[in-house]
């Protein structure tokens, strides 16, 4: 099939004894947003080390387009990555935070003018591009480093609890901006969380894990409406 971007096949890795994730096989088509759900230690975080090349897998295989990345350098991947935890510098402004990544890769000054110009749009924070973070709200920064992992334009943006430190309301705020942006970028988003209500809202699937494993993958609907095992129907009732 020609529209899987992502496929995990058959991937483990343990960390000594410890097997974190366990023969793991999951397709992601092109242009889908995937939440990986599941209590911490379940290895969803681990998942998406391998997939972005900060880990290599034990067992198994990655491929994005048809192609195993296995050996593929974390820089060549063509993926965005957000943490929760996004330091911005301090001493840059805005537009030079975006802007570090290209210059660490020595693009040219004129790209890197029109990059930063067209990432700043894409969050809409054109207007802001020359204050310095501190004079930022939280929600503002996180849109920082959303710019920061857009700049190269990749196909693949990866999010692990990138909503964790902001307050409810700009969460919200935050989970309807992303969706809107991988609406009108086309993109495919993997993105890890612990909160169900926030995977039930932004997500087309949600493989919820469970040591290692997935254990059910469906659509919200299907994961709220018709859990398969004790574990997920668990899970999903619980509130944060
Ligand atoms: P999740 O993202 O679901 O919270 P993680 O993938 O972060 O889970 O972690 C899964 C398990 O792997 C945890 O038990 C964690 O302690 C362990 N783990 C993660 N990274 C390492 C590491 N570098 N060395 C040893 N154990 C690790």
């Amino acid at each position: 099939m020609t529209d899987i971007r992502i496929r995990f096949d058959g991937i483990s890795k343990s960390y000594g004894p410890l097997k974190v994730v366990d023969n793991l096989s999951l397709d992601i088509a092109k242009g889908e947003f995937v939440s990986l759900l599941g209590p911490s230690g379940s290895g969803k975080t681990t998942l998406l080390m391998m997939l972005a090349g900060f880990e290599a897998p034990t067992e198994g295989r990655i491929f994005v387009d048809g192609r195993a990345v296995n050996d593929v350098p974390t820089y060549r991947r063509d993926m965005g990555v957000v943490f929760q935890n996004y330091a911005l510098f301090p001493h840059r402004t805005i537009a030079e935070n975006v802007a570090f990544p290209l210059r660490m890769r020595g693009v040219a000054k004129a790209e890197i003018a029109e990059r930063v110009t067209r990432a700043l749009d894409m969050v809409q924070l054109s207007a802001l591009r020359d204050r310095w973070p501190a004079q930022l709200s939280g929600g503002q920064q996180q849109r920082v480093a959303l710019a920061r992992a857009l700049v190269f334009e990749p196909r693949v943006v990866l999010m692990d609890e990138p909503l964790g430190a902001l307050d409810k309301q700009l969460r919200e705020q935050m989970q309807l901006d992303i969706r809107a942006l991988h609406n009108r970028l086309g993109l495919t988003i993997v993105f890890v969380t612990h909160d169900q209500s926030e995977a039930l809202t932004m997500s087309d699937r949600i493989a919820v894990f469970n040591k290692g494993k997935i254990e059910q993958i469906g659509s919200p609907r299907v994961i709220y409406d018709e859990p398969k095992t004790r574990f997920v129907a668990e899970f999903i009732g619980e509130t944060n």
